[in-house]
């Protein structure tokens, strides 16, 4: 059921920059400063602030973590594990990689394979890889969407083994593995707090040093340099999909966008411009992130309906919000689009 409710609290916007996180209120902890680090890996700014006197340990820690993974995950790298796999067919692959692809599997599963980590080659045609962009021929894309399909990628132990003509690309889901392990690591390394942005999706570890919520901002996809709403949150992930992240203007003046729906092999275009997930689990949170995008509108709602351990916000291509009940008090609508709770009675 939907109910609708409108909410604007100016105070609190004033209050936030305009980043995906921000603190507001002066911490009483003893040591109340903020540790930061910033790396760009994995074509993403990633900034990781902590706190407690084993910050800069556990930042330096997470910092290389980040490294190793980009080595390990990249699809340009001939020497990372994916590339190799991809140009053999069959590899072993770290327990990173292996943790992220069957998580893929699963999600593209549960999603009817809305979730598709083959599409890579479809995605290079359209030139989302390469920047290099066109509206591939329809021939094109009839041939690389038969030549894959999720269901084809067989995982055993850390062997992946995939069709010959298949390439594999983890792009929808590295980004919240990796804000996993950046917690797990701060945790490790003692860091009394944490919070990490990784190109805008968010991760927290507990709460502020002074025990209050993170707050945290989601962007406007209709104004993509303004914040839509706030959410209040602990130790949860907060993962965006969004069509305005990267798209091209055709010639035919349409604007197509890097998710790719594996039905059409189009950019996914049903109903919704954004998509963000809630969880305890930032892989979990990105893989759900690009397939309810995927979905669209009902399908997405249908999908919390039967699963329901995550809160989401979708934004649908008419300017409407809505958010699920599980976050209802603890979410802000800053913007001038209409914000409903969708609840399961
Ligand atoms: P995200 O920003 O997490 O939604 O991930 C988007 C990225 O995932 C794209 O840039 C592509 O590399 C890849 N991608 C696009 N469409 C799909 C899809 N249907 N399934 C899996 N990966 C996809
Ligand atoms: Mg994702």
């Amino acid at each position: 059921m939907l109910r609708k409710h409108k909410t604007t609290v100016l105070s609190l916007f004033s209050a936030l920059m305009l980043c995906s996180c921000s603190q507001t209120a002066a911490p009483l902890q003893t040591d109340n400063t903020a540790h930061t680090r910033d790396v760009f890996a994995m074509d993403t700014y990633m900034s990781m602030k902590a706190y407690g006197e084993n910050a800069e340990t556990a930042l330096s820690a997470a910092e290389k973590y980040i490294l190793r993974l980009e080595s390990e995950l990249s699809v340009t790298d001939e020497q990372s594990c994916i590339a190799m796999l991809n140009s053999k067919g069959s590899g072993e692959v770290t327990d990173d990689a292996t943790e992220i692809i069957r998580k893929a599997l699963e999600v593209g599963e549960s999603t009817d394979g809305a979730l598709d980590i083959t599409l890579y080659p479809l995605l290079k045609e359209w030139g989302f890889t390469t920047e290099d962009y066109h509206i591939p021929e329809q021939s094109v894309i009839d041939s690389l969407l038969a030549d894959s399909g999720f269901e084809r990628v067989v995982l055993d132990g850390n062997t992946v083994t995939i069709p010959e003509s298949f390439q594999i690309d983890l792009g929808a889901l590295a980004k919240g593995f990796t804000s996993d392990k950046i917690m797990d690591i701060m945790q490790e390394n003692g860091a009394d707090s944490a919070i990490v942005s990784l190109g805008g999706n968010v991760q927290a570890m507990g709460t502020k040093p002074d025990g209050s919520p993170w707050k945290v901002s989601v962007r406007d996809p209709f104004m993509p340099d303004t914040d839509m709403c706030i959410l209040e949150i602990q130790a949860k992930a907060v993962i965006t999909s969004g069509n305005y992240e990267r798209f091209f203007t055709g010639d035919d003046g349409k604007n197509y966008w890097h998710i790719i729906d594996p039905a059409d092999g189009y950019p996914a275009d049903n109903g919704l411009v954004s998509v963000t997930i809630i969880g305890d689990s930032g892989l979990q949170c990105d893989a759900l992130s690009t397939a309810l995008f995927v979905l669209g509108d009902g399908r997405a709602q249908d999908y919390w309906r039967a699963h329901r351990d995550f809160d989401m916000v979708l934004v649908t291509d008419d300017k409407r919000i809505i958010y699920t009940e599980g976050i209802a008090d603890r979410f802000t609508n800053i913007s001038n689009m209409e914000a409903e709770v969708l609840s399961l009675d």
